[in-house]
């Protein structure tokens, strides 16, 4: 094993370690990174939607060679019952820009690039390595790091924990509280691999043109759950997410969710004929703001899934990733350029950061996220989503029924199902997290 001191242990290669790595390594630190997959990329799930922005900001042209499936000009937003869809479209050729906003990716690519992109910077990169324990000195600073390989004692100023959601080494370590099982949800993701020309057809795009789907409703059985359709270039990403302590108390399994998505009218034709490659299942932070642990200490800091820094409302987990690994990328730069020891004083400059970023801004603005996404989650992924079919159906069918009727029959249906008092502090809610 590496027997010299490195500026910066990077402990993970997903996308906020290598979002940290890149920084501090083109920035002329020392910098090691430690990787428990076969390569990185191997342990990683996401939908994946990767945002430009926040790529940019560390890798200008990464458009010159990053492995991009398709950019998005499309998203579709739908409200399901059993057999049916209530969709909001949006679709816009600005869209088609010169630097697109939002690609679909492959995380197993993706990935293997972004870290050649760290290795060129000149950082260490060590796969298959994991690692299994913190060194602390006299005074409990973190000094460096345990792995599984022998003699494998690393030692550093400072390390970057980007080991993502569950963090069991932070844990084990005593810098943070296991995630609870209401503030994580477990999401499965299958890889539905269809021609080209197929995906293009079906979605009505063209080129590298992607579309997105986004549908919640009954298929999650009552709990609050996400369904997800993204198109990368030959292959359709399909899964679904709820909480874990939704699905203990259902005791329901994503399996059933993930076939239920899979057979909906409305998704099943667009799969149709597809080969299933991949099937995956990874936790995702939705803890929100009140989540968020003690973010740096003496000699560490903590960054992406493991920061619990996830958006479950707007479904954004990766970009706060590789902001949270660059901003404190920059900040141990900063520090370091001053000479400065790697201590919680010093290191506290990250969280001042990330404050003033859109991370913690967007995380603040809803406080209590589980309890948004979760409260009476029965009314609005299983009784609205069937009021809506039902009123749009009324609304469509031409059966000689005076219109006056039609619309008294839906308004009586859902003072029916949920009263007039809840349907007003159900708009309430909605409103309120909107705001
Ligand atoms: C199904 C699903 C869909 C998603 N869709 C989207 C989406 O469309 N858009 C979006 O922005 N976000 C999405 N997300 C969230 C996004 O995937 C995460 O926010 C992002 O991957 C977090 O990056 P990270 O680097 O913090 O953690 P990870 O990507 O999880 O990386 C952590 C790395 O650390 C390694 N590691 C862990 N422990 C050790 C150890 N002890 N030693 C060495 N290595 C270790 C792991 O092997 C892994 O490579 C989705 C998540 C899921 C599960």
């Amino acid at each position: 094993m590496i027997e010299e001191n490195f500026d910066a242990i990077v402990v993970g290669a997903g996308m906020s370690g290598n979002a940290a790595a890149y920084t501090m390594a083109s920035h002329g630190l020392k910098v090691l990174q430690l990787e428990r997959g076969e390569y990185p990329g191997s342990k990683n799930v996401q939908g994946a939607i990767m945002y430009a922005n926040m790529l940019e900001k560390i890798i200008p042209d990464f458009r010159d060679d990053a492995p991009l499936e398709r950019h998005l000009v499309e998203q579709r937003l739908w409200v399901m019952d059993d057999t049916s869809h209530t969709g909001i479209h949006y679709r816009s050729d600005d869209f088609n820009e010169a630097k697109p906003n939002r690609y679909t990716i492959i995380r197993a690519q993706f990935d293997k690039w972004f870290s050649r992109k760290v290795r060129a910077a000149g950082a260490t990169v060590l796969c298959e390595t994991t690692v299994t324990e913190l060194i602390r000195d006299a005074n409990d600073r973190v000094i460096g790091v345990r792995t599984d390989r022998a003699g494998g004692a690393i030692y550093a100023d400072v390390v970057v924990l980007a080991e993502g959601v569950c963090g069991l080494l932070g844990t084990r370590a005593g810098l943070r509280e296991m995630p609870k099982p209401q503030t994580v949800a477990l999401a499965v993701k299958e890889m539905h691999f269809l021609p080209e020309e197929v995906i293009e057809q079906r979605f009505g795009v063209k080129g590298d043109e992607g579309c997105v789907i986004e549908a919640v409703g009954t298929t999650s059985r009552s709990m609050a759950g996400l369904g997800f359709l993204y198109t990368n270039k030959e292959s359709i990403s399909l899964g679904i997410g709820c909480l874990v302590s939704d699905f203990a108390a259902m005791v329901e399994s994503p399996y059933v969710l993930l076939d239920a998505l899979k057979s909906h009218p409305s998704i099943r034709p667009l799969i149709a004929g597809s080969e299933v490659k991949e099937y995956s299942a990874h936790l995702i932070p939705e803890g929100g703001y009140k989540a968020i642990p003690q973010l740096f200490g003496d000699g560490w800091v903590v960054v992406g899934d493991a920061a619990q820094l996830n958006n479950a409302i707007h479904r954004e987990g990766s970009n706060l990733a590789m902001t949270s690994g660059r901003i404190a990328a920059e900040a141990i730069v900063e520090v370091k350029s001053r000479n400065g020891p790697m201590n919680k004083r010093n290191l506290a400059l990250y969280k001042a950061m990330l404050d003033k970023s859109f991370v913690v801004k967007d995380l603040r603005k809803y406080k209590d996220m589980p309890a948004l996404l979760h409260t009476n989650s029965c009314n609005y992924f299983t009784t609205y989503p069937r009021l809506m079919s039902q009123a749009a159906q009324n609304f469509m069918r031409v059966d000689g029924t005076p219109k006056i009727e039609k619309e008294k029959a839906t308004t009586a249906a859902f003072i029916k199902a949920r009263s007039r008092w809840g349907l007003v502090s159900d708009a309430v809610r909605l409103a309120l997290a909107w705001r």
